[in-house]
């Protein structure tokens, strides 16, 4: 194998494992449970998983999504988690290779990942897992900082500023925690990125939204968490904004 291929899996591998740490993190820090300090157990029959159950991915297929002490379906949501961040992080590789920036990346994947579990699971993100990663991407920006290096500060003021008033104009929908984490949205992808961000977040909501209350998963009164669709949202314009953005000032003109 090339080194790069090797690297990739290395990245993939790795990104399983953080995976299955960031669907921990998501399901307990809104709790304020630790994450590492008991064992996990099966949600259902309270059994201690061993370390044959934990295993990313791989425990799910092996036992055919139950668990092997109750039967009782294991969440399809854990083994997904896992997958995703495995790709991710080998993606991460892929377009930014190894620097500095690919911290930066990898931070940005794993704060998304923990919030878009907190936020399906219990609609809320995570204020102990927000004031964890801001200080981060602070450092990260002053070392790797973006062209112009005002970019980041104008992001973060400008992006909690449009939630602050979609909060006020729409009293509930967003909340705090999506302000706060289009201020940590606005630090890592810089001004213009942020606004496609919330373009962006707006479509997908709006998409997926009508294809569940079409095939009436969802009805109209039913509250739908906003995190999901920010983090898939600030993905893509995280790693295709400047194309993105180009395409559409193209559009325009
Ligand atoms: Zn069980």
């Amino acid at each position: 194998m090339t080194p790069h291929l090797t690297l990739t899996l290395l990245f993939f591998l790795l990104g399983l494992v953080f995976g299955s740490f960031f669907n921990v993190v998501g399901l307990r820090a809104p709790q304020k449970l630790p994450f590492t300090a008991d064992r996990s157990i099966c949600p259902h029959c309270k059994n201690q998983l061993s370390w044959c159950e934990l295993i990313p991915l791989l425990s799910f297929i092996f036992q055919s999504g139950k668990c092997r002490h109750c039967q009782h379906g294991i969440s399809i949501m854990y083994p997904a988690i896992e997958l995703i961040t495995g790709l991710l992080f080998a993606f991460a590789y892929i377009k930014l290779g190894l620097q500095i920036e690919l911290i930066a990346a990898l931070l940005l994947i794993a704060l998304l990942v923990i919030v878009f579990v907190s936020d399906m699971r219990y609609m809320l993100i995570p204020n102990n897992v927000l004031l964890f990663f801001f200080p981060l991407f602070i450092l990260i920006r002053i070392v790797s900082p973006l062209t112009p290096w005002w970019s980041p500060i104008m992001g973060a003021l400008t992006g909690g500023a449009i939630i602050v008033i979609i909060i006020l104009a729409s009293r509930g929908g967003m909340g705090g925690g999506d302000m706060k984490l289009f201020v940590i949205i606005g630090i890592v992808l810089g001004l213009d990125n942020t606004l496609l961000t919330l373009l962006l977040a707006s479509v997908f909501g709006m998409v997926v939204g009508v294809v569940l209350l079409s095939l009436k998963i969802i009805n109209r009164k039913q509250p739908v968490p906003f995190g999901p669709y920010i983090a898939a949202a600030a993905i893509v314009a995280y790693f295709y904004g400047e194309p993105i953005v180009a395409w559409y000032f193209n559009f325009l003109s």
